[in-house]
């Protein structure tokens, strides 16, 4: 058997970078430094424990089992501040794990858990939130927009002073138009939907999209595990408006190098320029024969 270094992948956005690592039924986890989150926990490499908000997708334990050893991880290290934002229905059952591993451990390492369903905005930080979203995978799973928030100034009070500007808040004017910029979307795992949509993932600058499944006779397995076919794939991107578009959650059933082959002949042109696999390490799926 080959034993290759768990090495995370590393994509380089303009203003922020994912650094991931996602095979189905595997390991699925992307970290966002500069956003200070971490998309799902896989099994917690070392680059998950600096991000303070894991943003859970679903319960399976190829996204989550490394969310005991990521609290009692940091808690060892000394880092506080570390949130888990999970599907409402997860947290008690998380938090009976957390408890259980405590007491084989010998000590429950501190944690916080925040619920969130669909439609929620978790603020991240002042100026950033994590939008959450429905998906069609299990019962409860979500999927993650971070979005940029900013307050700009309505054209019509462009020209008042400093203090003019403050009269017209005291007075209850809103003066300013709230703008939202959508970083990065992250599906999780999910069956095909209609994702574009949502305006949260069709603007994002990065989308993450899983495609398990690949061959003709995997179909049944797509619909019966609700992941994504090759043969689904045109359909969800139709509409997207990303700059990159990032394939998650492939099988192992099915060499990376065949799966760039197939999506390739696809996908029209200009989704192939900005299409790529995140395990495959190398921009756009022609550079991968
Ligand atoms: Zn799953």
């Amino acid at each position: 058997m080959e034993v290759r270094p768990h090495i995370l992948s590393k994509i380089s956005m303009d203003t922020f970078t994912l650094l991931g690592y996602s095979v189905g039924g595997e390991e699925s986890v992307v970290v966002a430094p500069e956003l200070d989150v971490c998309f799902d926990i896989g099994r917690c490499p070392h680059a998950a424990l600096t991000a303070n908000n894991v943003l859970l997708t679903h319960g399976h334990t190829d996204h989550s089992v490394g969310l005991v050893y990521y609290f009692a991880q940091r808690d060892f290290q000394g880092i506080e501040g570390g949130k888990a934002i999970v599907p409402k229905r997860l947290v008690d059952p998380l938090e009976n794990l957390i408890r259980a591993w405590g007491r084989v451990d010998g000590q429950i390492p501190p944690y916080h858990l925040i619920p969130v369903t669909d439609g929620d905005d978790y603020e991240i930080r002042r100026g950033l939130i994590a939008r959450c979203f429905a998906t069609k995978h299990v019962p409860g799973s979500l999927g993650f927009s971070v979005i940029d928030v900013r307050h700009k100034l309505k054209s019509e009070f462009t020209e008042l002073t400093g203090p003019e500007l403050v009269e017209q808040k005291k007075k209850g004017v809103e003066i300013t138009n709230r703008i939202e910029v959508p970083l990065v979307a992250y599906l999780g795992d999910t069956a095909a939907d209609n994702y574009s949509d949502l305006p949260c993932v069709r603007d994002a600058k990065a989308l993450l999209v899983e495609c398990t499944f690949y061959e003709k006779d995997h179909l049944d397995r797509a619909r019966a595990g609700r992941h994504v076919h090759i043969k689904d794939l045109p359909k969800i991107l139709e509409g997207m408006n990303n700059e990159r578009i990032i394939i998650t959650h492939v099988t192992r059933r099915t060499h990376i190098g065949a799966a760039a082959k197939m999506v390739r002949k696809i996908l029209p042109a200009e989704l192939q320029e900005k299409t790529c696999f995140l395990m495959s390490r190398e921009f756009a799926p022609k550079n991968d024969e």
